[in-house]
């Protein structure tokens, strides 16, 4: 070597590394702070595992990793005292090595370019997407090593010769080109040394702890340490208590409320996969928890967009994987099929389920306390993950309206007694809204039966799941019949009223009822004491219209409008008296008779035309009767009140109308 030491030509498809370094890597210039610190942090690690050996006997001093920014110069010092390379290594590892292999794959993978950049370590070179000009300063811990440098300006030339570094190990010099300027700021690399290198396995130093004093903030003497934080998954459960997972968790999301639990993973084969996770507590809205997970490979900081390494449910969790069997930097398409991915994405959604079936059968009480913050979470997961789902039916928890928990199992033969219908079917009588829906809960409690709570976001899809997956049974919601036809228990005597006379009790509602919505008029014998009316919405169509408002796509139902059934309790003596009150005061629709069969067509037109003259007549007749009605206008409002449907100005002239009502019954 020349004291000007040589020079040379990097590798043999330099010429293509390097724009596809630029190109690749583009949107993501900074993690190039995360490949030079972890080569330092291995360079270090390695001298420890040589010092264990025993195959180095020198003085190891404190590893650690030091980061020198100067703004003015607008240059960056990665420091270690680790191994550092002589000579031959600086041209076997950063001459040839990265380059050969980037050289091969290059020509192997020509077509998928994209996928290139996470086979390929890029490490070292990636410090050439923001410096015009690297050098590398390095002293070998062997015996009689002399210091090496390095440096290249970005071109495929580089220069070797000797180095003035006096300390074991190497240090990384980047003079920021344009695109690397903003770099060049103290803020800016605390924030990315924060992000990535909190937990690595050795000290990282950035200047010194600054303190407030005389109006400004000064350098204290202290270093101003990165990774202060033990990265706690790391370690073994048992050596752990629960304060330390809370503890951990304060430190990772410093402004969320205490998660509800937390599960160490542990896995060395077939994959390697330590990490903790946090089950949150969820409430409503799941698009703002996503993204908590934080994805680390050997304690280096990845990414915390998980969404295709575990399953979308599972992103609702917090904490921290670290694994390096996920290959890094690669396309997201590319990720999802990526074999490891999919063991380890698998591995987790079943830890998940085995932590919440051990904390269910081990502490069911703290688990049924915890159970609302969990509900959407296990929701989610089981109606988008079968797998999870299978396991999860043994852990999901029912609510009733008393505010009491069942597993699914326990709660079917709870109410199986009295709830099976004459098709032997199990009915979950259940209701969205307690308020709402209250008098219709009170008349199946009453009869004996039981009603779930299901006010969930997804309960309306976990309906549909939960029929799919529970054999002989089916739900219905409290208010979707009356309560003997929620559960037919054998085939009743239906009133004697002809198709004709419903048709005209359909008129009569129609012409009282709020006009948007559709009605239809149903005749049950319910008994004296019930009601005389009562205003049900089929659980079909109901169910259908709240999938379509959650963009479950069935548009056509979500755009009709909303319909009722009018169920009209014929033993009721209201009702009686309303029929009889009819019969007084319309008249019967005028019977035409029909038109011979050889008639003319002139004739039979005729005929077909005063037919419908008479029907409009008479429905006119009827609607006229309806309204003027006040029995029916009182009984039809109080079965809207009975709903929350009565609003507005119908509100208010119930409330007149009542108010006469009380009038004429006590002061006349
Ligand atoms: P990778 O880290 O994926 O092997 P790099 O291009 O980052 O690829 O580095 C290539 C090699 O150069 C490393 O494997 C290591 O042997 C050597 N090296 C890089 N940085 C250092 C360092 N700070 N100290 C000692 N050796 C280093």
């Amino acid at each position: 070597m020349s004291e000007k030491g040589t020079t040379g030509k990097i590798g043999v498809t330099t010429e293509n590394i390097f724009p596809v370094i630029k190109k690749f890597l583009y949107s993501d210039h900074e993690i190039f702070l995360r490949e030079l610190v972890a080569n330092a942090v291995d360079a270090d690690q390695k001298m420890k595992a040589l010092a264990a050996s025993g195959e180095c006997k020198q003085e190891l001093g404190e590893l650690k990793v030091i980061i020198d920014l100067d703004e003015k110069e607008k240059t960056l010092k990665i420091t270690d005292n680790g191994i550092g390379m002589t000579a031959e290594e600086v041209d076997k590892y950063i001459n040839q090595i990265a380059f050969s292999s980037a050289g091969e794959f290059l020509d192997k993978y020509k077509d998928q370019l994209s996928s290139i950049i996470g086979h390929f370590g890029l490490g070292f070179y990636s410090a050439f997407m923001v410096s015009r000009k690297v050098t590398i300063d390095t002293l070998s811990w062997k015996e009689g090593a002399k210091a090496v440098k390095w440096s290249c300006d970005g071109s495929p030339e580089y220069e070797i010769g000797e180095s003035d570094k006096a300390e074991r190990g190497t240090t990384i010099t980047l003079y920021f080109d344009e695109e690397g300027e903003e770099f060049a700021k103290k803020d800016r690399i605390q924030t990315l040394l924060n992000k990535y290198c909190k937990f690595m396995p050795v000290p990282v130093i950035f200047g010194k702890e600054q303190e407030w004093k005389d109006g400004k903030y000064v350098d204290t003497d202290n270093d101003n340490v990165i990774n202060k934080i033990e990265p706690l998954w790391a370690k073994k459960p048992a050596d752990l208590k629960e304060e330390d997972y809370m503890e951990f968790y304060r430190n990772l999301y410093p402004m969320q409320e205490d998660p509800l639990f937390h599960i160490h993973l542990n896995v060395d084969y077939p994959f390697n996969l330590t990490g903790i996770l946090y089950f949150p507590k969820i409430r409503n809205n799941m698009e703002v928890q996503r993204n908590k997970i934080q994805l680390y490979c050997n304690q280096m900081f990845v990414t915390d967009s998980v969404d295709n390494i575990v399953p979308d449910f599972l992103t609702l969790l917090h904490g921290v994987i670290d694994s390096p069997d996920i290959p890094l930097n690669v396309s997201r398409s590319y990720l999802q099929s990526d074999s490891n991915v999919k063991k380890i994405s698998g591995y987790i959604t079943k830890k998940v389920a085995e932590r919440l079936e051990e904390i269910y059968k081990n502490n069911r009480e703290e688990y049924e306390s915890k159970w609302d913050n969990l509900k959407l979470f296990i929701e989610f997961g089981m109606l988008s993950d079968e797998k999870f789902c299978d396991k999860a039916m043994k852990f999901a928890l029912l609510e009733n309206t008393d505010k009491k928990y069942f597993s699914i199992d326990d709660y079917r033969k709870a109410i199986e007694g009295q709830q099976t219908d004459k098709d032997k079917k199990v009915v979950f009588l259940y209701a969205t809204d307690p308020d709402a829906q209250y008098s219709f809960i009170e008349a199946a409690k009453a009869k004996g039966y039981d009603v779930l709570l299901m006010d969930c976001q997804l309960d309306s899809h976990f309906v549909n799941l939960l029929e799919t997956k529970i054999k002989d049974a089916r739900f219905a919601r409290v208010d979707s019949d009356s309560v003997d036809n929620l559960i037919p228990k054998e085939d009743k005597k239906r009133p004697e009223v002809s198709d004709k006379e419903v048709e005209e009790l359909n008129t009569i509602f129609k012409a009282i009822l709020p006009q948007e919505n559709n009605y239809n008029v149903q005749v049950e014998n319910m008994g004296e004491e019930a009601a005389p009316i009562l205003i049900t919405q089929s659980e079909f169509m109901r169910r259908y219209r709240e999938m379509s408002a959650l963009g479950g796509g069935m548009n056509f139902y979500g755009q009709m409008p909303e319909s009722y059934t009018i169920i009209v309790n014929m033993e009721n003596p209201l009702v009686s008296k309303v029929m009889a009150a009819k019969s007084e005061s319309v008249a019967a629709e005028t019977l035409i008779p029909d038109a011979a069969e050889d008639a003319s067509q002139e004739v039979k037109d005729k005929i077909r035309k005063e037919k419908e003259d008479a029907a409009a007549a008479h429905k006119v007749d009827l609607e006229q009767f309806a309204k003027g009605n006040e029995i029916l206008h009182q009984v039809a409002d109080l079965a809207l009140l009975a709903n929350g449907m009565l609003k507005g100005k119908d509100l208010s002239d119930f409330i007149a109308r009542s108010a006469k009502v009380v009038e004429d019954a006590y002061l006349k």
